[in-house]
């Protein structure tokens, strides 16, 4: 269509190519985690508290960029470990990337600050996890910081009563679990009652919904629902994807009390501004 009318062109060849680049991704991603672990890296956003500008949150984010193909996004690779059974060995190289970063801090910065890394549903159960984690978890500990475990929405209502455990277990040992992208899944209120988390991430589709040309009532309303449902199970709630400063505005007229976004702040590599407040 792009091309004008009165054109066809022969679409199966597109998609053989998008296949196959997805293959060679995937069997390029198995040979990096196996033997390039310079390829892999991590960025940190920050996350704030609204009302006065102050970075009171780091979210991990892993990266990977690939001498052939470039810069994948992590939406795209981790689904491909997580496929390919090698969501350990990703977590791994996070691992190492961040326990490297923390290992440069001379003294402390601000205590109290939660340090959230994103987790796979699947990789709850894994014997291994204890092991690869608690180093960081102690490391996260010794600078007065919280741990965190970010896990989807969707995959969290698909739980085995053995993940659901590991939580439990998790919760009992001051680790920290945040429903991410929370909106996007089908949580039923039996259900969240009963999950061992502390924090609401509100998907920034909803904060996305915060614009000027929708009468207030209608554009808050999702907002302040899940804002009222996290006070009534006693969890935090923090906004992800605040783009504006409008978006920013309206966050903090409903008393949403932190958010995290482009334009608070990009997630980048780590460095000592990474904890600088907000002038807002
Ligand atoms: P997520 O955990 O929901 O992370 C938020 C994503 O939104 C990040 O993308 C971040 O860069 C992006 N973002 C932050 N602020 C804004 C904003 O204001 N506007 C927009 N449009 N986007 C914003 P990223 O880094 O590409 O990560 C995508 C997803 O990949 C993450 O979503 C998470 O589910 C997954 N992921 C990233 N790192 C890891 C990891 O180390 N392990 C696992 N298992 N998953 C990871
Ligand atoms: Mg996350
Ligand atoms: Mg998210
Ligand atoms: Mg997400």
């Amino acid at each position: 269509k792009q091309e004008g009318r009165g054109r066809y062109c022969h679409y199966r060849a597109d998609l053989l190519n998008d296949q196959d680049e997805g293959q060679r991704l995937t069997k390029a991603l198995v040979t990096s985690l196996k033997t390039a672990p310079g390829e892999f890296s991590v960025v940190y956003q920050p996350q704030f508290e609204l009302a006065t500008g102050r970075v009171d949150g780091l979210e991990a984010l892993i990266r990977w960029t690939h001498p052939e193909f470039g810069p994948i996004s992590p939406a795209r690779f981790v689904a491909m470990a997580e496929s390919r059974g090698m969501i350990h060995q990703l977590t791994e190289h996070l691992v190492r990337c961040i326990l490297r970063d923390l290992w440069s801090l001379e003294k402390p910065p601000e205590p109290g600050l939660r340090f959230a890394i994103n987790v796979s549903a699947r990789q709850i159960t894994d014997a291994r996890l204890d092991g690869l984690l608690n180093p960081l978890f102690e490391q996260i500990r010794r600078l007065g910081w919280h741990p965190e475990l970010e896990i989807t929405e969707t995959h969290l209502m698909n739980l085995s009563e053995d993940a659901l455990e590991r939580l439990r277990t998790f919760r009992d040992e001051g680790i920290r679990v945040a429903i991410d992208d929370f909106g996007t899944g089908y949580s039923s209120l039996a259900y969240l009652h009963s999950l061992p988390v502390h924090t609401i991430k509100i998907d920034r589709h909803f904060v996305s919904c915060l614009e000027d040309t929708l009468p207030v009532e209608d554009r808050d309303r999702v907002i302040a629902a899940i804002l009222a449902l996290a006070e009534v199970f006693g969890l935090e709630a923090i906004a992800e994807g605040i783009e504006t400063s409008q978006q920013q505005s309206a966050l903090l007229a409903l008393a949403c009390k932190r958010g995290q976004g482009y334009f608070l702040a990009r997630p980048q590599p780590w460095s000592s501004g990474l904890l600088a407040p907000k002038k807002l």
